[in-house]
């Protein structure tokens, strides 16, 4: 496609996936644009995102869901986003990695609803959008010790996130954070957390976001052993009365 006929979104992202190393097709790009008219259309409805601009939101929502996919090239594999929001990074990392099954959690009912549309306009296959909370799900055994990889962007401090999130790992699987560059003191805090309920930090890695100089640090986190009963503890707990 010729780089004149590209609206703003798509320069964007042509120009900030091949930064980012991703090789996006072109109808990658379409899915994208779709995905962008409709938040952008709900948006006012659901009051989903403050941003909206279509460089912003190919920047700060698209392109910075996809620096996952710099640590993450396992395909087929049962991921869980784990507090989705508008759906991010799991739908953006879902429309680039297609064949994995991808299961968007939230506990914001509205959110879901829109998720759970978005899913069915984007025609996205084996997606599925979940009304529930992190602690329910790690402690039922439908979901414990069950996804391949739990992502996060955005959805509480790191040692409160580990609690959230570890225990819906499967031993030998992963659980990525995706923090923003003041995120450094908050993690050394989680240490305690991570190992209590069965991580081991494997890489950090600081990244720039691109086009924008942002910075961003991405936490990889193994689980080498089992989570232990009684944790994830009863909702709200966890972020009530941090590990630490
Ligand atoms: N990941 C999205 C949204 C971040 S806002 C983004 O980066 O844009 C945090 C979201 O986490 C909110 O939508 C909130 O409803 C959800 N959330 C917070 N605690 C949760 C929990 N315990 N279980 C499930 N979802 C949770």
């Amino acid at each position: 496609m010729p780089t004149e006929l590209l609206g703003l979104l798509e320069e964007c992202l042509d120009r900030g996936s091949r930064e980012l190393g991703l090789n996006l097709g072109r109808e990658k790009f379409a899915a994208f644009r779709d995905y962008y008219e409709i938040l952008v259309e709900e948006n006012k409805k659901f009051n989903l995102t403050s941003i909206t601009g279509e460089k912003e939101v190919a920047v700060k929502h698209f392109l910075d869901s996809l620096t996952c996919l710099r640590l993450l090239d396992q395909g087929g594999a049962f991921v869980i986003d784990l507090g989705t929001g508008a759906g991010f990074p799991g739908v953006p990392v879902k429309i680039c990695r297609p064949e994995m099954d991808l299961l968007l959690v939230d506990s914001a009912k509205k959110k879901v609803q829109f998720v759970s549309d978005l899913i069915e306009r984007l025609g996205l296959e084996r997606a599925e959008a979940r009304w529930d909370r992190a602690e329910t799900m790690g402690s039922s055994s439908e979901y414990r010790e069950k996804a391949d990889i739990v992502v996060s962007r955005a959805v509480a401090p790191m040692n409160v996130l580990a609690e959230l999130c570890l225990p819906l790992v499967v031993p030998g699987g992963v659980f990525l954070a995706m923090k923003g560059p003041g995120s450094a003191e908050e993690f050394d805090s989680a240490g305690r957390a991570i190992e209590l309920l069965g991580g081991r930090v494997e890489r950090a890695e600081r990244m720039r976001l691109p086009i924008i100089p942002e910075e961003r640090i991405l936490y990889l986190i193994r689980k080498i052993s089992p989570t232990p009963a009684g944790y994830p503890r009863r909702p709200g707990i966890p972020a009530k009365r941090p590990i630490v």
